[in-house]
């Protein structure tokens, strides 16, 4: 279905965008992977995509906090793989504490990752999308981009800065042949979320096992982990034919979280 096209997919190296980067590929787009990680890992992760689904796979490291390297990443992308048809702005940090302890430096990391890398990139995405009248931009916001949750300041900001976003770049491009769009999962079982499960099991004295099902009722009527792959179809479907004329959107999918 994605025969010839292109994508960029930041934060690919794990988790969520991995998952991402896997259902684009296997869509037949040519895909570029971002994020950190051991060199080796990613580069079995990049040959490992390109072998069983028979497309280019090109890798960029780029750090997101940084715009310059942001803008460079999309450069590689048209250089490497001809033009950058589909933008998913997926990284992302998260940092839990109360708003008075808030450290100063996190909050910047977070606004920087996870709002201001997606602008930066769709900037740079834009122009060429433009020209070939065809683009497809995904942004990976949260529930936390439509509800707030207590200690996640930077996290919640961010993410309903992503969905804003969202919705001002459908609205200038709504010509274009350009949609944009942004997803807003539930809980995702990622190396994001383990770490927030362990500390919370480490607070309360829990088994990793119990706070892990705490977690979930806390928020989720639906008591499971949307798994990466889910987020990869319905990617998949926002850059499909039956989606041309959804944009401005922003998508949960969250185990009926946001329903409450
Ligand atoms: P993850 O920690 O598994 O992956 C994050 C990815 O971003 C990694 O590839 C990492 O290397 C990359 N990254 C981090 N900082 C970067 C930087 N400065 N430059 C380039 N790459 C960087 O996390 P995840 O859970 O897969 O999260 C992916 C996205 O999904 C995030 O935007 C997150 O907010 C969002 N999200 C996650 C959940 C969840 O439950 N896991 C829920 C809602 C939204």
């Amino acid at each position: 279905m994605l025969k010839g096209r292109t994508a960029i997919i930041t934060g690919s190296t794990s988790g969520i965008g991995l998952g991402i980067a896997e259902t684009l590929a296997a869509a037949g787009a040519a895909v570029m992977l971002n994020g950190f990680g051991d060199p080796a890992q990613i580069e079995e992760i990049r040959r490992s995509l390109a072998e069983r689904h028979g497309v280019r796979v090109a890798y960029s490291g780029a750090d997101l906090s940084k715009p310059a390297e942001v803008r460079r990443m999309v450069e590689q992308a048209v250089a490497e793989l001809g033009a950058v048809d589909i933008l998913v702005n997926n990284a992302g940090i998260q940092h839990v504490a109360p708003i008075d302890e808030f450290p100063d430096d996190k909050w910047d990391a977070i606004l920087a990752i996870n709002l201001s890398a997606a602008f930066h990139a769709i900037k740079a995405a834009v122009p060429g999308m433009r020209e070939r009248r065809w683009g497809r931009i995904v942004n990976v916001a949260s529930t936390h981009g439509l509800v707030a949750s207590a200690g996640k300041a930077g996290y919640v900001a961010a993410k309903h800065g992503v969905v804003g976003l969202t919705k001002v770049v459908a609205l200038d491009l709504a010509n274009d042949g350009i949609t944009c769009n942004a997803i807003c999962p539930g809980w995702v079982l990622t190396p994001l979320v383990e770490r927030q499960i362990e500390a919370r099991a480490k607070e309360a004295g829990m088994a990793v096992q119990q706070a892990k099902e705490e977690l979930l009722r806390e928020k989720q009527p639906m008591l499971a982990f949307t798994t990466p792959e889910q987020i990869g179809a319905l990617a998949v479907f926002l850059c499909s034919d039956g989606a041309a004329t959804m944009t401005g959107t922003a998508l949960p999918i969250d185990g009926g979280w946001t329903a409450q």
